[in-house]
């Protein structure tokens, strides 16, 4: 991190600098664990793995039908059915020219045979069948190794790990893997008026929802989350709570005091304890933001308001919490929609509007904008399946033109 930085410039810093910087002071945590495929999905995977064998293990049918050689073979000619080869009980014999096998799905391949023909184009009597069509040379076969070979190197480190991975870890007989440690993440929310829930609402206060909001961001990641309560908008209770956290975290969250105002004692906070690098993201909700360490920990402290929070978490916090935690790419998935109807922007910021994206049957996707773009309105962003992303010098957009749009599912694209 470039400590030259000044903390208390009043320039704004663009969303690229900002977590340019921040992604360039952190580094991966390195420690590993060993998990059990049951505890792995979402983790992040520090070994390369070589293939002990090939998938499939054998050759196989991928139909119900009747295995044979695929030589010589004539229209309506007959053949004798000598066996069976069923899942998990093989025919143990040879098909030799005018023979075939009775075989199912993901049985082996008797040895002599070269292909499948589906039982829906035979006719059988008896022990006869007439084969209604000929079948070609490897129809209907799943040769073995031909999904993955023996040796080869799957996993590499930084994967994050999907349900198909664990599937694909068991079927080669791997019931643990060695993944990244989560990294620790405590949060804490700032504010007098906070009221925990189930606590009656006096004049002024509002029931706390930033910690709910942050616990559940904070699920969908390979983070060990602790949520740290509720800090009133004093100096010394704030040095407490973040002197504790720095011990034991590895990444201490806060929402609220943040700004400039009165109450705000963050920055004094940080400044007493760690460093403050830096302060002021030109985005849209979200610009203050305070990125520093404590002790070990880094640490964010994110707006108060909660549309804010999601902002700066999605872009700020999760791509450095992907980081820490081992994963080799963290880029959000982005795509042009169109417009249908007209969005307002005043010129200055890159904004995070909040958005309904689908797509139609035609394949284009369109957006729309919500009503309630305020920072502090979570019932559009509760409604929203997208941000609308508006550059800068945007003056919004016209009813047809194309914009960007994340999607808030947590796709990720792999090219990083
Ligand atoms: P602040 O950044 O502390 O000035 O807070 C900005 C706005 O966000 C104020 O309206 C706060 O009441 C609100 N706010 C701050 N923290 C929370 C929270 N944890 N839950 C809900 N609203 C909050
Ligand atoms: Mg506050």
């Amino acid at each position: 991190m470039n400590s030259s930085v000044d903390p208390c410039q009043n320039g704004l810093l663009s969303l690229d600098d900002a977590l340019g910087r921040i992604l360039g002071s952190l580094s991966p945590l390195e420690a590993t664990e060993q998990v059990t495929l049951k505890q792995a999905t979402g983790r992040i995977v520090a070994e390369t793995l070589a293939a002990p064998f090939d998938l499939p293990p054998f050759t196989n049918s991928a139909m119900d039908g009747y295995a044979l050689f695929s030589e010589g073979l004539r229209p309506g000619m007959g053949l004798s059915v000598i066996g069976k080869s069923m899942a998990g009980q093989p025919f143990e014999g040879r098909v030799k020219k005018g023979e075939c096998v009775r075989i199912f799905t993901g049985a082996p391949l008797p040895e002599g045979a070269d292909s499948v023909i589906m039982q829906e184009e035979t006719l059988v009597t008896g022990n006869r069948l007439t084969l209604k069509r000929l079948p070609s040379k490897g129809e209907n076969i799943r040769p073995a190794g031909g999904d993955v070979k023996k040796g080869e190197q799957l996993f590499t480190r930084g994967k994050r790990l999907n349900a198909a991975d664990v599937g694909l870890l068991a079927s080669l007989g791997h019931a643990s893997i060695t993944v990244f440690q989560r990294p620790r993440v405590g949060f804490f929310s700032t504010g007098d008026e906070l009221r925990s829930l189930g606590k009656p609402l006096t004049p002024g206060a509002i029931y706390e929802s930033n910690r709910y909001q942050l616990q559940s961001l904070l699920t969908a990641l390979p983070v060990e989350s602790t949520d740290l309560g509720q800090v009133p908008d004093r100096l010394e209770p704030l040095l407490q709570r973040l002197h504790e956290a720095g011990r034991n975290h590895d990444v201490i969250l806060s929402t609220g005091g943040a700004s400039v105002g009165e109450a705000d004692l963050l920055e004094k906070a940080l400044k007493r304890l760690g460093q403050l690098y830096l302060w002021k993201v030109a985005i849209k909700p979200g610009k203050p933001l305070l990125f520093g360490k404590l002790g070990k920990a880094w640490f964010f402290g994110l707006p108060g308001n909660p549309v804010s929070v999601h902002v700066t978490f999605s872009q700020i916090v999760r791509p450095a919490l992907w980081k820490l935690a081992g994963a080799s790419s963290f880029k959000p998935l982005r795509i042009q929609a169109r417009c249908t109807h007209d969005l307002h922007k005043t010129p200055g910021r890159l904004e995070f509007q909040r958005g309904i994206v689908r797509v139609g049957e035609n394949g284009e996707a369109t957006v729309r904008g919500l009503a309630g773009q305020g920072s502090h309105q979570l019932k559009s962003l509760s409604q929203a399946n997208c941000y609308i992303i508006l550059p800068p010098e945007s003056k919004g957009a016209k009813s047809g033109e194309t914009v960007l749009v994340e999607p808030f599912t947590c796709l990720l694209t792999n090219d990083d």
